[in-house]
């Protein structure tokens, strides 16, 4: 069974239905920030390198 999480652009609840408890207005599934996540990590890692690099004196 899978369970998806949908949320209300109304209230801004987040609910297993596809109806908003408070509002009874149709909930959305949000799209998960899957690539911003990624860029983010990846901004992390160079940033990180970087300074690796630099308390070596190899930058
Ligand atoms: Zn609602």
């Amino acid at each position: 069974m899978t369970k998806r999480i949908h949320k209300c652009n109304s209230c801004q609840e987040y609910t297993m239905k596809e109806e908003c408890s408070k509002c009874k207005s149709k909930t959305v599934l949000p799209k998960p920030p899957k690539f911003s996540l990624n860029d983010k990590y990846a901004h992390l890692r160079r940033k990180v390198k970087k300074k690796e690099l630099t308390e070596k004196g190899l930058y």
